[in-house]
């Protein structure tokens, strides 16, 4: 299927990450790299989300290429039981696999280690490292301090060791009210860094998780879960967005201060954003459930649940994201580097059809009306393994209403009113005639073909540059056609408060055209180029038999940098 792509699995990523492994390797640190990916499921994936799947999976299929015994693990992160959904997980496993990655063994839930990091919090209170506080939420907010001002100490940060364990335990049983007390990791007040600041371990929730039920009501944080599970899974790099960077050190502090064998590091890379896109898992789930699109697979979403439906191929994606590639710069890229990729993928391996997206209907008069000719056309114009298909030429057609006009200069090569032109792959016409409606819109053109034509440039040293695209008028089958376009109108929209007031309201403009019959058995997953219209796919979400839909990918140019420049 990839046809002449770049095999991006072929080509070793230089990224500083691979150096930090290679480097693991060669000093004996590392015997097998070991990664993982840790999504959330409060939401669908995004393509930020690719960039993270392809670098972790990536890793350990490169080095399992290379002989070690590599591995990556899917662990859902999930300690917030209120925001997520099994919806989320089984969309997130397909997405992965869909990308092309298979994780190793056992999906992980860091929810599987509630009773191990249940015991650790009381190892840490042992130790006289961590108590419970009866702050409420803004205080601890207020007694934190701020980057230019120390935090103060917490009235409850000095209770006894077992005044401690009898209150977590407590938490633990249900007995104190959300809010009213938490555990904290007992720190620096004064760090430098605010996580570092008596960060909040442990809190009170009384909510149903999607994975261990009722068992709970206390569920932990973030930063203490996810080290713990990493060494766990004895993870060798745990690699996260950069937002993460002042974490390590608390990352690093958690797993000092408890018996645990695995020691992993971790390295932040900056994450992906895209241009005209927000990645935000909040704001894209407000889009969903304030209906401004319809649903995470909507094809305008930046989710790989949106792009599949869109007409991305996952070799696309994982092209992009080789690209791109991994560095600690923040930066914006954009939108045209995604659509090269998919342009680049689509060019090879789309068949070709022909769609009239918005139809106006020519006559060819010295054409019979009983005898429907059927012409062979190639699937592809330079790969002939792909095979021919059958197209029906008839003395009624549709063509496209831009591609006539009555006058027109001899930069205009499309139909001109007593002018030549070529259909696509068949023969040569010229139009005679125009009958109007009422409101003076062109209803049919009259036209006569010149028989000698098909195929075969005119004899007699006329010469006609132009070719336009048709559908037979008897056999071609209605179709609604969805082209779509920046689903924002604003080239960072994440930045706005306000984003929902930057939707381009012309991101979806739906038409009611014609197809080639062939299309009646187009295949979900299959790629079409309709001629000179851009890349399309039959929507897998809507379309039935008496009803095509086929949604456009992207265009055949990038009109869009066109018409910045
Ligand atoms: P949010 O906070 O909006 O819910 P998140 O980034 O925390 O999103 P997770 O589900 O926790 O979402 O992400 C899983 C993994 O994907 C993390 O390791 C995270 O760093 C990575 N990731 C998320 N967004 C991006 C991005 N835009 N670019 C690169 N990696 C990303
Ligand atoms: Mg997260």
């Amino acid at each position: 299927m990839s046809g002449s792509l770049p095999n991006e699995s072929e080509v070793r990523p230089t990224n500083f990450i691979y150096q930090i492994i290679d480097a693991d390797i060669a000093a004996g640190t590392c015997k097998a790299p070991h990664t993982r990916f840790p999504p959330e499921p409060n939401g669908y994936l995004h393509i930020g989300h690719a960039k993270s799947i392809c670098l972790n999976f990536g890793i350990a299929k490169y080095y399992q290429s290379e002989g070690y015994q590599a591995k990556c693990n899917l662990r859902f992160d999930d300690t917030n039981p209120a925001k997520e959904d099994m919806e989320y997980v089984e969309s997130i496993k397909k997405d992965v696999r869909w990308l092309g990655f298979e994780w190793d063994g056992e999906i992980h839930y860091s929810s599987d280690y509630f009773d191990q990091l249940y015991d650790y919090a009381i190892e840490l209170i042992k130790k006289g490292l961590a108590y419970v506080d009866e702050l409420s939420a803004d205080e601890i907010r207020e007694y934190r301090g701020t980057l230019t001002k120390p935090g103060k100490n917490s009235p409850y940060r000095d209770r006894t060791v077992d005044d401690n364990l009898m209150l977590f335990a407590k938490m633990k049983a249900g007995e104190i009210a959300e809010g009213k007390a938490c555990l904290r990791a007992k720190i620096d007040m004064a760090s430098p860094f605010i996580v570092m600041r008596d960060p909040v371990l442990y809190r009170i929730k009384f909510a149903e998780h999607h994975q261990t039920g009722d068992t709970w009501c206390i569920y932990p944080m973030y930063d203490f879960t996810h080290c713990i599970s990493d060494a766990i899974e004895n993870i060798t790099h745990s690699l996260c967005t950069l937002e993460f960077q002042d974490n390590r050190r608390l990352y690093d502090w958690v797993l000092d201060n408890i018996t645990i064998a695995a020691h992993p590091h971790q390295y932040e890379f900056s994450r992906l954003n895209l241009e005209y896109t927000i990645t935000s898992k909040r704001k894209l789930n407000l889009l969903v459930t304030e209906k401004i699109v319809d649903g995470w697979d909507d094809p305008r979403m930046p989710t790989i649940a949106g792009l599949r439906r869109r007409g991305y191929t996952p070799e696309s994606i994982r092209d992009f994201c080789h690209r791109i590639g991994v560095t600690k710069q923040e930066n914006t890229v954009e939108m045209s580097t995604l659509e090269f990729c998919i342009r680049e993928d689509l060019n090879q391996n789309a068949l070709r059809a022909m769609a009239v997206l918005d139809p106006v209907k020519v006559v060819i008069e010295n054409f019979s009306n009983t005898l429907d000719e059927v012409l062979s056309m190639p699937n592809h114009p330079n790969r002939p393994e792909l095979g021919e298909r059958e197209v029906t030429f008839t003395q009624e057609l549709y063509i496209d209403r831009a591609d006539f006009r009555e006058e027109a200069n001899k930069n205009y090569k499309r139909l001109v009113l007593g002018k030549e032109v070529r259909l696509r792959n068949a023969y040569v016409i010229r139009a005679d005639r125009v009958e109007k409606d009422d409101q003076g819109n062109i209803q049919t053109i009259y036209c006569t073909y010149d028989p000698t034509t098909l195929n075969k440039n005119p004899a007699d040293g006329r010469k006609v540059k132009g070719v336009i695209h048709w559908v037979s008028a008897k056999f071609a089958k209605p179709a609604e056609i969805r082209l779509y376009d920046r689903l924002f109108n604003t080239a960072n929209p994440g930045a706005a408060d306000e984003f929902l007031s930057t939707i381009n309201p012309d991101s979806l403009v739906i038409k009611k055209g014609f197809v080639e019959p062939n299309l009646t058995t187009a295949q979900i997953g299959q790629a079409y180029q309709f001629e000179r219209e851009g890349y399309f796919c039959l929507d897998s979400k809507y379309a039935t038999d008496d009803h095509l839909i086929f949604n456009r990918t992207v265009g055949l140019r990038d009109s869009w940098s066109e018409a910045k420049n």
